[in-house]
């Protein structure tokens, strides 16, 4: 019964036929060791004692840029101590029979939430529909569980025996050497299960142009390197890369020696964009964009995501003045929801289209990349503080621009925009101003919270007082 009910949930889970001892020859995806009993790596009673509370492993995999998942039982585990995985490893999950502590790559394992409609979290990957996961101890379906003991779950907010580990960037590895364990950990007994990938590989690093004391930049590339970035000549990918390092290398010539640890490029359909992650120095570009992309525009989107991290190094969302000040520009009522949650978290939970909102501050659109830096395409500074924070940055950077930005119709985006007034322009250098004052004022406030940007926080003060002083000599 057990053994159908697990054949059961491998099937839901992984989409795949179950895995089990009835099937011949490798699964799509993976190769199973160990099965040969007199191999030296035999699993110990140790593990197989651990393995038997393990009702099941979901391996997510990305393999020559294509998803999967794969599901092994606790009889898979209990006869293996090795696992190889054809592509790199994206995600796992575990539920077991109770509590453990569980670790991919030395990293904990998250616990998997309940949700108060009984949908399962998984920390970094999102919801999974009730149904999808079987609860450990249990033999239905979360779906199908008696209400009590839904009930129970989601008081709980914590499936028992359920964890989960994601990457942060959703396509990413979730490690990055060619070896890595699995560990669950039961009291004093344990069980390793060592997976071998085909993950990260470093494709090159590049040596920046004008920073002399500073190492080239990494680029690492999550998949398959035989088969990489198909049929692009090396020429145009070499010039692809040098224009994202030479992005990079502005922001940190502009404000601080080394910002960024590197670029890992990853593969995820339907994804054309790069991100960064809070606590973070890497830049992840996914590879519909770096490929797709005009090299003017990659070096724009290099400097918007070096710029992110320079704001988290900064902590500049956690500034009260500048969370004020991002509220009075959205236009956010004094008493509506959107302020209050502004001030308080820093960004609004549910953005409600207008609601507690009147006249956002035309400097949202004027400091927008697409805006300010004409030619550009990206930049979206009313979306949040933390974009609001690295567009005026990056237009900070290049305050050479500001004047002839003045000058110019406001790009609004998707091909409108609007003729300044002589009263838009002062409207904008004021707001632009009391920006720069709110900054100044964050910065004093990490200075106190204590935080490990100083130079660069000192370089940004630098820039901050000498736009200041251009644009009150242009006021008079
Ligand atoms: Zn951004």
């Amino acid at each position: 019964m057990i053994w159908s009910l697990l054949m059961l949930v491998a099937g839901l889970l992984a989409g795949l036929q179950p895995l089990g001892p009835a099937r011949a020859g490798p699964v799509e995806g993976i190769r199973l060791e160990n099965s040969d009993s007199s191999s030296p790596d035999t699993p110990t009673t140790e593990h197989r004692r651990v393995a038997s509370r393990v009702n099941l492993l979901q391996l997510n995999f990305v393999d020559r840029g294509k998803p999967g998942k794969t599901v092994l039982s606790s009889s898979d585990l209990q006869t293996r101590s090795h696992l190889t995985i054809d592509g790199y490893v994206s995600g796992v999950v575990a539920l077991c029979a109770d509590e453990m502590a569980v670790s991919v790559d030395g990293r904990p394992m998250a616990p998997i939430r309940v949700g108060a409609d009984g949908a399962l979290w998984l920390k970094n990957f999102g919801r999974v529909a009730e149904g999808e996961l079987l609860a450990p101890n249990r033999e239905q379906p979360l779906e199908r569980a008696e209400a009590g003991n839904l009930a129970a779950a989601r008081r709980s907010a914590v499936l028992d025996g359920g964890y989960a580990y994601f990457p942060a960037v959703a396509g990413d590895a979730v490690a990055t050497a060619e070896r890595f364990t699995i560990r669950f950990r039961a009291g004093t007994q344990q069980l390793n299960l060592a997976v071998q990938q085909q993950g990260y590989s470093l494709i090159c690093s590049i040596a920046p142009e004008k920073l002399l004391a500073r190492e080239p930049i990494p680029f690492f590339y999550a998949g398959e390197p035989t088969d990489r970035f198909g049929g692009r000549t090396a020429a145009d990918l070499d010039a692809r890369l040098k224009a994202v390092a030479k992005g990079i290398e502005a922001v940190e010539s502009a404000f601080s020696g080394t910002l960024i640890d590197g670029v890992t490029i990853i593969e995820s359909p339907g994804r054309h964009n790069a991100v960064t992650c809070s606590g973070s120095r890497r830049i992840w570009f996914y590879s519909a964009a770096l490929l797709g992309e005009p090299l003017d525009e990659l070096v724009v989107i290099a400097e918007h995501e070096s710029l992110h991290i320079l704001v988290d190094l900064l902590q500049l969302t956690q500034s009260t003045a500048l969370r004020e000040l991002f509220a009075d520009l959205k236009g956010y009522d004094d008493l509506s929801l959107e302020r209050l949650e502004l001030l308080t978290f820093g960004r609004v939970a549910r953005a409600r289209s207008g609601a507690g909102q009147t006249s956002p501050s035309p400097l949202l659109a004027f400091i927008s990349e697409k805006n300010f830096l004409e030619g550009a395409r990206g930049g979206h500074a009313d979306a949040d503080l933390e974009e609001f924070c690295t567009s005026f940055l990056h237009s900070l950077m290049h305050s050479d621009r500001l004047e002839e930005a003045l000058r110019r119709p406001l790009n609004l985006g998707s091909s409108r925009s609007r003729d300044l007034t002589e009263g838009g322009r002062q409207a904008l250098k004021t707001h632009y101003t009391l920006t720069i004052d709110a900054m100044a004022g964050s910065l004093n406030e990490a200075r106190r919270n204590g935080f490990s940007g100083a130079e660069a926080a000192a370089q940004l003060a630098l820039r901050l007082a000498q736009t200041r002083a251009v644009l009150s000599t242009d006021s008079r």
